[in-house]
């Protein structure tokens, strides 16, 4: 099946027992036993829910796990944390230097407490990570486009170094989502996601994923997510479902307007430097168009003024809301500084005062283009 049906579909039958066409949503935390140990598949909903498995099954599908499978969890964070459940005292892991902040300060302030090393990458740049391997490397974290910057990490590139040093390839795919990039047919092995973003899509409910490729990798992930209980309620599970089905429609408008608004900011005197691997201006974008089914939603750019400017800019939209998060149906601006990048202040992964990302909604092409224009103008 495409993309457009197996969202809409998978995992997602009629209800066996009324015919709902929708999935319902199963809130109970018990089942009926027709004899001790004897049950339908479900037994209590830490351990499975017929709501989440829903989700578990069209997540798995949509990045095409194949002989894996997807665990939701109760957000993205919870997401990374389950797959620092693989690390033991004494493994390093490779981090890219523009982490989403959330990443860098579970495995910098949390997991480093407990014997896990880690290291920032330039990951754009295949020769610093061939340095960086070392006999504990274990995993390496990529993220591609990143955030803020939205670099490119070439996927087929880092896989073959990675499992030549025998370590495990961990793909955020937040930004792209399995609609526009699908990092299991360049051999990553296991995807990442916060589907609080363009998953659910509506900015309505947090939540997260680990899809894994390998069936033996999936079963130790169904383990750590029953042993560690960070699972979705069945409301969480529903609502990222229902964002799911609109994915592929949803992305293709994300990427027109994000294109306009793209071009848009390239030929303003207020505007520094625009990054959008759209762009043909854009270092990578050659690997963008390779790698990527199209560009994505994401756009920042730097303001002529500065840190000041920036911040005035940000202050000045009507239809772009000041504020944290990403992929929702409403346009989105920040300053990663002062919001989202806060943590990493102060470190070599620290990001440009003046640079303003903006998670391009799906609002008309014309009041988005109208709105910057007299933001940037204030
Ligand atoms: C938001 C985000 C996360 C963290 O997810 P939450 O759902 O907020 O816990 C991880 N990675 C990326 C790229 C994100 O944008």
């Amino acid at each position: 099946m495409h993309f457009e049906t197996d969202a809409i579909h998978a995992g997602q039958e009629p209800d066996p027992t009324t015919g709902a066409v929708v999935a319902p949503i199963y809130a109970t935390s018990t089942y009926a036993q027709e004899a001790p140990g004897e049950h339908r598949g479900y037994e209590y909903s830490r351990t499975g829910n017929p709501t989440r498995q829903a989700l578990e099954t069209a997540l798995a599908v949509l990045e095409g796990a194949d002989t894996g499978g997807a665990v939701a969890t109760a957000s993205g964070m919870a997401a990374t944390a389950l797959i620092g459940y693989l690390l033991a005292p004494g493994d390093r892991l490779l981090l890219p230097d523009d982490a989403y902040g959330g990443t860098v300060r579970f495995f910098a302030k949390v997991l480093s407490e407990h014997g896990v090393h880690w290291s920032a990458v330039d990951m754009t740049d295949i020769g610093a990570i061939d340095q960086a391997f070392d006999e504990h490397t274990r995993l390496v974290w990529v993220e591609t486009p990143t955030n803020p910057l939205l670099r490119l990490v070439d996927l087929a590139a880092i896989v073959e170094r990675a499992h030549e040093h025998g370590a495990l390839v961990v793909v955020d795919n937040t930004f792209a989502t399995p609609y526009l990039q699908r990092p299991f047919e360049y051999g990553a092995d296991l995807v990442v996601h916060s589907t609080t973003k363009y998953l659910g899509g509506h900015s309505d409910v947090v939540g997260g994923a680990v899809v894994a490729r390998d069936p033996e990798m999936f079963e130790r992930l169904k383990f750590l997510q029953n042993s560690a209980g960070p699972v979705p309620g069945p409301f969480d599970a529903w609502l990222t479902l229902r964002g799911i089905k609109t994915l592929a429609v949803r992305i293709e408008r994300h990427c027109d307007n994000a294109e306009a608004v793209a071009s848009f900011l390239q030929d303003h005197p207020e505007v520094a430097e625009v990054a959008y691997p759209g762009l043909i201006s854009h270092p990578q974008h050659a690997l963008a168009a390779r790698q990527m089914a199209r560009f994505g939603g994401m756009v920042t750019f730097r303001a002529a003024g500065g840190t000041t400017k920036a911040h005035r800019v940000a202050s000045s939209t009507h239809v772009f809301t000041l504020a944290e998060s990403l992929g929702g149906v409403e346009s989105l601006i920040e300053v990663p500084a002062a919001m989202t990048h806060v943590a990493v202040a102060g470190t070599s992964l620290e990001v440009p005062g003046d640079l303003i990302r903006l998670s391009v909604g799906l609002e008309h092409i014309d009041d988005l283009i109208d709105d910057l224009e007299q933001a940037l103008r204030a």
